[in-house]
């Protein structure tokens, strides 16, 4: 598991998950990507225009 670096929140990452993925904070919401596995880094994701695209 990894922290998440806004709230501190442990976010769980599947042990097959792959760099590249996305996860998303359970308590915070803030996403992030998977930048390496081995170990395991997380970077925050930036932000898209998802939420205005649609
Ligand atoms: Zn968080």
């Amino acid at each position: 598991m990894v922290e998440c670096e806004m709230c501190g929140f442990e976010i769980t990452v599947e042990k097959n998950a792959a760099v590249g993925e996305l996860v998303a904070c359970g308590q915070c919401g803030q996403e992030f990507e998977i930048t390496g596995v081995n170990p395991l880094k997380l970077s925050k994701a930036p932000e898209t225009e998802e939420d205005f695209g649609e």
